[in-house]
């Protein structure tokens, strides 16, 4: 428990898969006195985050930035391009698939779920948790509709309840091969930032986006990257919409400016973060993180525990499911790890709820934190009795010590 003068020493390990630490220069900048949202210099750094932004998302198109966090540009997604009762298609990956199938219910959409096929000895109660979206899957559903009475496709790109990527642009070109109309939504709200993603050359319709995760940023901020087809999409969508309308915001957006007190703050963080990835690399940045991937994936391999991505192919590169030995609770072994060792580790949502736990590898990281967590689980899980086959810690040293980063280690003052 929390109490008022509680201070632990050292700094608290935040290996959830997000949010993720906030580095100090975030922390920072963010720290600065809020100035006037209609004022000059505010126009400047609008018009700064924006257009890093567009590099970020990999688009010559809008971003929307809302003062809210992912779930609300979830939301902000369907409304400016559905109308009520609207046929939309989603991806059953994980959790956050279906926490937004729920949501769009909630809106008065007609959801129909397509999941992964086939049964696992791991995780039997959700065997498809284990599995990026299957397109050919997709395709065949969008086929059969004759009457195109489908109007989009949701996806998450990085299922964050699992650790599995899902390919784009397999889903886009499932969609043009059924030569269906559909729109193509994507949540990338865990993936932005850590794992290649190309709105426009993906032919993605919309993006969804958070602030808390690859981007480094506290939780408040949520995007939207849409295309042409999107924008036209919301003139005839007819969901109650006014707070999350993208016209008045699109408008306003091209002097730097919003229609409301947008969170001036964070903004001056978003900033900051752009010109660190920015000024890195898009390249490097992907490349880090999947090198830590690699890195904990071998930690998980010698200890001979499952890791809960099934696929290869789609590993994640923000974060790793672990999935512990029948008749250990992955809570319980939580809760200890963060006792003894002031580590935060990811649950496991809904379905394998107890089953897992996820050890976040993104953001403001580096080899030694990542040793740190992977030692913090090591030792929780053998004080909590459980026999591994080997030394996760020397397999991860192993791995980061002949596998150089791409780039030389620096740090800015
Ligand atoms: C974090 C996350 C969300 C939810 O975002 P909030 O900021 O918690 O509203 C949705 N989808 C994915 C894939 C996420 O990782």
């Amino acid at each position: 428990m929390l109490t008022l003068d509680a201070h632990a020493s050292g700094r608290h390990f935040l290996q959830i898969p997000g949010p993720s630490p906030v580095p100090d220069r975030i922390l920072r900048a963010i720290s600065l006195p809020t100035i006037d949202h209609r004022g000059p210099e505010f126009g400047a750094l609008g018009r700064k985050v924006l257009a890093g932004l567009r590099d970020v998302f990999q688009t010559r198109h809008p971003v929307i930035v809302y003062p809210s966090s992912g779930t609300g540009a979830w939301e902000a997604a369907l409304v400016n391009t559905m109308s009520p009762g609207d046929h939309v298609l989603m991806f059953e990956t994980g959790h956050f698939a279906s926490l937004w199938t729920k949501l769009a219910q909630r809106l008065g959409l007609k959801t129909e779920v397509v999941a992964w096929q086939g049964t696992d000895e791991h995780l039997p109660a959700a065997p498809g948790w284990r599995h990026g979206v299957d397109a050919a899957l997709i395709e065949r559903r969008l086929r059969e509709d004759a009457r195109r009475s489908i109007k989009a496709v949701c996806v998450v790109h990085n299922e964050t309840s699992t650790g599995v990527t899902s390919d784009i642009a397999a889903v886009r070109n499932a969609i043009d091969a059924a030569g269906h109309p559909a729109l193509l939504l994507v949540d990338t709200i865990s993936g932005l930032a850590c794992a290649d993603y190309r709105h426009d050359e993906w032919g993605v319709d919309v993006t969804i986006g958070g602030s808390q995760k690859g981007l480094m940023l506290p939780p408040g901020i949520g995007f939207n990257a849409i295309s042409p087809k999107a924008q036209e999409a919301s003139k005839t969508a007819t969901l109650p919409r006014s707070y999350f309308a993208w016209d008045e915001i699109v408008a306003m957006n091209q002097e730097g400016y919003w229609p409301y007190t947008p969170n001036t703050n964070l903004l001056y963080g978003l900033s900051e973060s752009l010109d660190m990835l920015l000024g890195e690399g898009l390249p490097q940045v992907f490349a880090r993180h999947r090198r830590w991937g690699e890195g904990v994936r071998a930690a998980v391999r010698a200890w001979g525990l499952p890791i809960q991505c099934a696929d290869a192919a789609v590993h994640s590169p923000v974060l790793t499911g672990v999935i512990t030995p029948v008749g250990v609770d992955a809570d319980a072994l939580r809760r200890l790890i963060h006792e003894r060792f002031d580590l935060s580790l990811g649950t496991g949502l809904g379905k394998v709820k107890g089953r897992m736990f996820r050890i976040g590898h993104l953001g403001d990281s580096n080899d030694l934190t990542l040793l740190a967590t992977i030692a913090g689980c090591e030792m929780g899980m053998k004080l909590a009795g459980i026999k591994l086959a080997g030394s996760g810690v020397t397999a991860a040293m192993e791995h980061f010590a002949s596998h150089a980063a791409a780039k030389p280690l620096q740090r800015a003052a």
